[in-house]
């Protein structure tokens, strides 16, 4: 049925379970033990440690005794730690002793990891002594003083001995679907961390969704590179994988020729990742040597995907190619293409709303509900969105307002079967001589250039035009790359002269997110300080 205007109810056909982080191992433990649950992604082979379903429930269940002997249910505890498995066993651990775990950025420098220990007012912390150089211990030791309400450190070295801690008798909790499980700190593109109340029936829902989507079933192989901290890892690899009764492949940290191993070796049939990891991987010279017959499913997001990498990927794979969109307010996903949707719509929309959330695009000023293919800001309303940002307020009232909708500061457009079209962030739109330009378009044409390896368009201050267009470049090869005249021509061809940027920057790389997103505000940052001339 076509759409009157840009708003698409709730399709409640799949019903939202009462389900809890800690409830959905139980029950894929107690039905197939033995199937096999976790990978260590390691380059090693001999070296990858893998557990069942059994085995990833019994230690969950030690870590979470030993956790309620410190801990009272609803405290927060903090991880601190790339993507080991202990990581994913201590979300368990958590979620069934109902603790509320506050994933942290490994990459955090010490006063970015005391701004969240002190917000969340968590009361533990697991993090591992250092990572790639990152002296966390040290990090850690030196904040603690500002922290009052910390109470326990754990290093994942000691692991062992924090298991055997665990008396069998003590008893683990009630844990309610609507009890909180975690909070993330959002906002690498945009610059200020708030923490992302989430709830069990929020993230369990959201992922059990996302892998019926994907079609991913006791048979899938789930790879996934995405970072444990962020929604994408925690919630849809692994609750996804362990909802679907497959296999998680967890990559430790990203690395585009390992991950191109681990498909072929473990016979991966899904894989996730950014954008710019699934580049990485297409970049490597080994791409074409490698057997990744069984990949069936590639599903990206978290940034724009731009058009011509699905083409690629399709192309080149022979995979089905779906797009998520989400933010972490919203457990994280929104929309998700359908492995069946087609051609024109993989590249170009981001899909269909995922079951049982309502969206609409309304105008970012009056808040009206806008006709059918007018841009404006998207909202979501449904059983994913957060309690809110974990004590704050106004922050949380500016983003969800009174009747439910969590406004996402994305620019979209909706047509009359409810795909939307991301033009853009709303904080990121161009203002040039008092026209609305967004990044996206001209990122999109960029990119299908063979010399761009990839771009980000900003505006930059202008005392004629307010703003004017600039185009950051990273080129494909640095040793031939495309003159400014030559990618001017090329875009001239295609877009409007207002839309062509005035300016170009080529980097040898961009400042990223540590879930592989381009921090544009960095790019920002850095132009002010003259780094790029
Ligand atoms: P995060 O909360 O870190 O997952 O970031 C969410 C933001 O990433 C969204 O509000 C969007 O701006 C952006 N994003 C997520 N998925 C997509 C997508 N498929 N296409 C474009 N932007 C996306």
């Amino acid at each position: 049925m076509a759409l009157r205007e840009s708003y698409v109810p709730a399709d409640t056909s799949s019903p939202v379970l009462e389900t809890t982080v800690g409830g959905v191992l139980r029950k894929v433990a107690e039905e197939q033990p033995h199937a096999l649950a976790l990978v260590e992604g390691l380059p090693d082979p001999a070296a990858r440690r893998r557990w069942s379903y059994a085995e990833l429930l019994a230690e969950s269940e030690q870590v979470a005794r030993a956790l309620r002997q410190r801990f009272e249910p609803g405290e927060r505890i903090a991880v601190w730690a790339p993507n080991i498995p202990e990581w994913v066993i201590l979300e368990f651990g958590a979620g069934l002793a109902g603790l509320v775990l506050v994933t942290v950025n490994p990459a955090y420098q010490p006063q970015e990891l005391a701004y969240v220990l002190r917000q969340s007012r968590t009361a533990g912390i697991f993090y591992l002594p250092s990572v790639r150089g990152n002296p966390m211990e040290e990090s850690l030791e030196a904040v603690r003083g500002e922290l009052p309400e910390l109470r326990e450190s754990f290093s994942f070295e000691d692991w062992e001995t924090f298991k055997a801690s665990a008396d069998p008798g003590t008893e683990l909790p009630q844990v309610a679907a609507d009890d909180p499980v975690q909070i993330q700190y959002t906002s690498g593109t945009t610059g200020f961390p708030k923490g992302a109340d989430l709830h069990h029936r929020g993230l369990t829902n959201n992922a059990r969704f996302f892998a019926e989507r994907l079609r991913m079933d006791e048979n899938s192989v789930y790879l996934s590179p995405m970072p444990l901290f962020h929604t994408g890892g925690c919630v849809l690899a692994v609750l996804g994988s362990v909802q679907s009764r497959g296999t998680l492949v967890q990559m430790v940290a990203f690395e585009p020729r390992l991950a191109l191993e681990l498909a072929e070796s473990e016979g991966v049939t899904h894989l996730l990742g950014v954008p710019t990891m699934l580049i990485g991987m297409l970049e490597q010279p080994e791409f074409a040597e490698r057997d990744l017959g069984s990949v069936q499913y590639v599903c990206s997001g978290g940034a724009t995907v731009p058009a011509e990498l699905v083409r690629r990927i399709e192309g080149e794979l022979g995979v089905s190619f779906s797009i998520i969109y989400g933010q972490t307010e919203a457990s994280p996903g929104i929309t998700l293409m359908q492995p069946d949707d087609a051609p024109e719509d993989k590249h170009g929309t981001l899909g269909p709303v995922m079951p049982q959330t309502e969206i609409k695009v309304v105008d970012p000023k009056s808040g009206a509900t806008l006709p059918i293919g007018a841009p404006g800001e998207l909202c979501a309303r449904g059983y994913g969105v957060m309690t809110g940002y974990f004590e704050m307020r106004e922050k949380t009232a500016e983003t969800i307002d009174a009747e439910g909708w969590l406004h996402t500061g994305d620019l979209v457009s909706m047509d009359e079967r409810g795909y939307t079209t991301i033009t853009g962030r709303l904080k990121d739109m161009i203002i040039r001589g008092g026209e609305n330009i967004y990044p996206r378009e001209i990122e999109e044409i960029l990119f299908t250039h063979p010399a761009v390896g990839d771009v980000a368009v900003l505006g930059l201050p202008d005392p004629r035009w307010g703003e004017i267009v600039a185009a950051f470049v990273r080129d494909a090869d640095p040793a031939s790359p495309a003159s400014d005249a030559e990618l001017h021509a090329f875009l001239r061809k295609r877009l409007a002269p207002q839309k062509t940027p005035a300016r170009w920057f080529h980097l040898d790389a961009f400042p990223l997110t540590p879930s592989g997103k381009i921090q544009k505000f960095v790019l920002r940052e850095n132009w002010e300080k003259g780094l790029y001339g």
